[in-house]
């Protein structure tokens, strides 16, 4: 088997075998741009070597060709005394995971080719120990586990011993101390010497780069960005280029437009004399890219040159790594660039405007994530508020919470409740817990291309980074800014656009893209690339979706803001909202009701009501389908609850009270108590039950659809029966149903279809018959999820389903995206079985999932009519629809 490709081998299409580093490099190597030659080990080595514990068959004769190979082509050997070879050993994954992987520099370096490096450099004696010193460093801390406090320990008494705080003050003489001292570290840690044979250093680290894999944070950051965990990483073997020989020399990072906002032009950092890792970790302050052009124009000139071309190539906005080699361009990395929400979608219509792209790619470069991370609130800042520090805006949203300076604290409250703002100085993989948890990320140190910069666009967390105006002390726990003091537990306000930050909680508005789907945007007025780049996108998104999206919504006012959001109808209006508040006594009085004309009577009390409450809707929804659910939960939780009652009963009696009524309220409600209410007396069985109570509300829908066909509207009611689980139970309400609805209909023209939901697994399997009498079905993906895994929803989230998602059981809660398997075969086995019985079976889902992304392209697939969801997921369901269909 061939574990080992040269770059030349490769190419972008091969990351699965490669990784996207490797596979990326060798395509940059095929274009001809000037990329350090080296090879790649592929993924299926990892793998092996994690699951059988050691290096496959073949891989060590591999790895010998392979580098004799890349000594001839240039003309040194790895780790030669006189003129060294060096090279890095990089980690890389199909899918990125920044600062999630080891990576060692300066491979090939020891006690005796440090000196022939030098040579090499023309006597450059600082920067061969400087880069012997990063070798041990990288080598100790991610090879062998030495703790990287230690060397950085060492690092910063050296450097105060010189009385500096720059490490560019360092000479060669200091920097081999500290190599001595490195080395003591690695003894003392290791129980053995660093490692002096090149050959030795190159499979350890090779090996390393394998174990990273399992790595703890590399295992949580996969889990939080789902990524599967069995697919390896390959591991890049590149000679070295030294971006630290000396002011001619630097390493950069850069993007082709801006990852904040799609801006077009040119964004990143660049740092002198410096080695890679110095710019990601924001050691040493960046100065723009733009600078580089003083320094170096011809450089300059050729790298956007390559940005222009990997921009074409790619067909989208691309990051690069470069390393400046006394004025001669390397180019150590490429990639489609991560983005924010809001630059996916103005790149997505500048690549269309450029050509390079169509409409129906642009649908597939947005994502309706994204589109719901557009639609957060705004800070509200025309009053008192006034930043106290700007730093850059890394990665947007408004954020406010209590301050924390720890990971461990952020856990601690985030799991209290509280919103936390995590403050650091800069941030590093080992917090990647506290980011999870945190509400925003605030650093002092490190630009947009810093590791809590990238992390937090990845998680679409709010961040502002390198607000360099804090001054952060961790174990005090408190930073200042100018003459303000604030500590652990104070609140701050962070806009990850803006990159401001503010003390106190500032209040939040609309964002531009809810103000634009409220129609107070027109985007053919407005000097806004994200709202008109949306605009665009979401009316391709209409125009090629299939399914139609509808919303949940029991109030007039829901309903309307949900038609302003593009839903074409309702498809759960629920009627036991309908029951509550000065309403609730009418209730009690029909529960308690002894006689057939006391329940009438109640029920007499609240038609006229339940029909206000539908003509305001069908109102609103003039002229599109509105599914009304009739009564579905039981009818205790109309009651107050046993415990309450009992004391109230108890107390007022002490005191001599009349307490009839109230005694009578608590016999009901131990008369009526349930162990298991969500299997109990609710549903279709309410109505079977308690006469009256569905032909109460079948009559108050359908006066309301006449009166509002009167006064010229058209009314469109869909009648649904909940908790189906046999053809009978429906038939009968059916019946009944019917009887009224001819009565009150008449000849008005108003049309009054009957459907159920398919909610229990019952009904799903017994579709088919439940199909003869069912005008339509609508899924209600919530309670056949509940009682298709057996789970009560109510419990079971937080009870034990951290431990299911930890054990990969499942890796997303069923009841956030549909389960595919189980509950979405009974989706799947109803749809099929209802249309064969009744050809043109109008279907659709009104659970949960119908706002969620990946459950929208499954009942696209399906072959749904429509789903329906909460009104602020209308345009998301909406995007997803029109992704699902190209
Ligand atoms: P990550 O995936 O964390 O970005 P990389 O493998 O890209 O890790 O390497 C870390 C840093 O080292 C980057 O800045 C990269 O540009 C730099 N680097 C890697 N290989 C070389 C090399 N052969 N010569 C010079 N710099 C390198
Ligand atoms: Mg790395
Ligand atoms: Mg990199």
């Amino acid at each position: 088997q061939k574990y080992v490709y040269d770059f030349a081998e490769g190419n972008k299409e091969l990351k699965d075998l490669l990784g996207g580093k490797g596979a990326n490099l060798a395509e940059m190597t095929n274009l001809g741009l000037p990329v350090p030659p080296g090879f790649t080990i592929t993924t299926e080595a990892c793998k092996a070597y994690l699951t059988t514990g050691r290096e496959p068959d073949g891989l060590a004769g591999q790895i010998e060709a392979h580098l004799e190979s890349l000594e001839r082509e240039m003309g040194r050997r790895l780790g030669d005394p006189d003129d060294p070879l060096l090279v890095s050993v990089r980690s890389g994954a199909k899918f990125s995971m920044p600062g999630m992987m080891e990576t060692v520099l300066n491979v090939g370096l020891n006690d005796r080719s440090v000196v022939g490096l030098s040579a090499q450099a023309g006597g450059n004696d600082r920067f061969a120990w400087d880069s012997y010193r990063r070798l041990i460093q990288m080598f100790g801390k991610t090879v062998c586990e030495v703790p990287g406090e230690e060397f950085e320990h060492a690092l910063d008494e050296a450097k105060h011993a010189k009385g500096t705080q720059n490490d560019l003050d360092l000479d060669a003489d200091d920097l081999r101390g500290l190599v001595d001292a490195y080395k003591k570290i690695f003894v003392k840690h290791t129980g053995r010497e660093f490692p002096q044979e090149p050959r030795e250093q190159l499979d350890l680290a090779i090996r390393a780069v394998f174990e990273s894999w399992n790595a703890e944070r590399a295992i949580l950051y996969r889990r939080q960005e789902r990524i599967p965990a069995d697919l390896g990483t390959a591991v890049n073997v590149v000679s070295m280029v030294f971006g630290n020989l000396g002011p001619d020399s630097g390493t950069g990072v850069a993007f082709t437009r801006d990852p904040g906002s799609g801006a077009q032009g040119i964004y990143g950092d660049y740092l002198a004399n410096a080695q890679g890792e110095d710019v990601v970790a924001g050691i040493r302050n960046t100065v723009p890219l733009q600078e580089l052009e003083q320094l170096d124009k011809s450089s300059y000139d050729e790298l956007l040159g390559i940005m222009a071309r990997l921009e074409e190539h790619y067909r989208d906005l691309c990051d690069i790594e470069f390393t400046i080699e006394r004025g001669k361009l390397w180019m150590l990395q490429t990639r489609v660039g991560k983005r924010t929400a809001a630059a996916a979608f103005v790149i997505a219509g500048q690549l269309v405007d450029e050509g390079l792209i169509d409409l129906d790619e642009a649908l597939h470069r947005v994502n309706g994530a994204q589109l719901a991370q557009l639609m957060f609130p705004r800070f509200q800042l025309d009053h008192e508020f006034q930043p106290v520090a700007k730093g850059i805006g890394a990665s947007p949203g408004a954020a406010s919470g209590k301050v924390v300076f720890t990971s461990a604290r952020a856990v601690e409250l985030a799991a209290e409740g509280e919103s936390v703002i995590l403050v650091r100085r800069e941030t590093n993989p080992d917090d990647l817990n506290g980011m999870i948890a945190a509400q925003g990320i605030l650093t002092s140190r490190g630009g947009k291309t810093s590791h809590a910069a990238v992390v937090a666009r990845g998680m679409g967390k709010t961040c502002v980074s390198g607000a360099d105006a804090l001054e952060v002390n961790v174990p005090a726990k408190k930073f200042t800014v100018g003459e303000h003091v604030v500590n652990e537990g104070d609140l701050v306000s962070i806009d990850g656009t803006t990159g401001k930050v503010y003390l106190g909680e500032v209040p939040v508005m609309p964002s531009e893209v809810v103000q634009y789907f409220e129609g107070s945007l027109e985007p053919e007025h407005v000097d806004n690339a994200l709202v008109r780049a949306v605009h665009r996108i979401m009316t391709h998104a209409d125009a090629t979706r299939r399914l139609a999206v509808r919303t949940n919504a029991d109030t007039g006012e829901d309903a309307a803001r949900a038609r302003r959001f593009g839903a074409e109808g309702i498809g759960l209006c629920r009627t036991e909202h309908m029951f509550l508040g000065d309403r609730r006594e009418l209730v009690e009085r029909l529960i308690l009701a002894r006689t057939d004309g006391e329940r009438d009577d109640a029920l007499a009390a609240l038609l006229p009501l339940q029909r206000a409450d539908f003509i305001e809707i069908f109102r609103e929804m003039d002229g599109l389908p509105v599914t009304v659910r009739l009564i579905d939960p039981p009818l205790h939780e109309f009651l107050p609850p046993l415990e309450q009652l009992a004391v109230n009963v108890a107390v007022a009696q002490e005191r001599g009270e009349d307490v009839a009524k109230e005694e009578a309220l608590l016999a009901a409600v131990r008369r009526m108590h349930e162990e298991n209410p969500m299997l109990g007396l609710r549903g279709v069985r309410l109505g079977l039950v308690i006469p009256g109570l569905f032909a109460m509300q079948v009559r108050a829908i359908a006066e309301a659809a006449v009166a509002v066909t009167r006064e010229g509207g058209t009314a469109c009611p869909e009648i649904m029966v909940p908790l189906v689980g046999a053809v009978q139970e429906l038939e009968t309400v059916r019946a009944e149903a019917e009887k009224i609805i001819a009565e009150v209909v008449g000849d008005s023209g108003v049309e009054v279809l009957i459907g159920t939901m398919i909610e229990v697994p019952r009904a799903a399997l017994t579709a088919g018959q439940i199909a003869e009498a069912a005008q339509f079905f609508s899924f209600g993906t919530n309670d056949l999820t509940q009682m298709g895994w057996g789970f009560s929803r109510d419990d079971v989230e937080g009870a034990f389903f951290w431990r299911y998602l930890e054990l990969g059981i499942f890796g997303i809660s069923p009841f956030e995206s549909i389960d595919r398997e189980g509950v979405g075969r009974l989706v799947r086995i109803a749809a099929e079985e209802g249309r064969a019985a009744r050809p043109g079976l109008k279907l659709g889902v009104c659970g949960e999932h119908g706002g969620d992304p990946d459950s929208v392209h499954f009942f696209h697939e399906v072959g749904l009519d429509y789903v329906s969801c909460s009104p602020f997921r209308v345009p998301v369901a909406r995007l997803e629809a029109g992704r699902a269909a190209v």
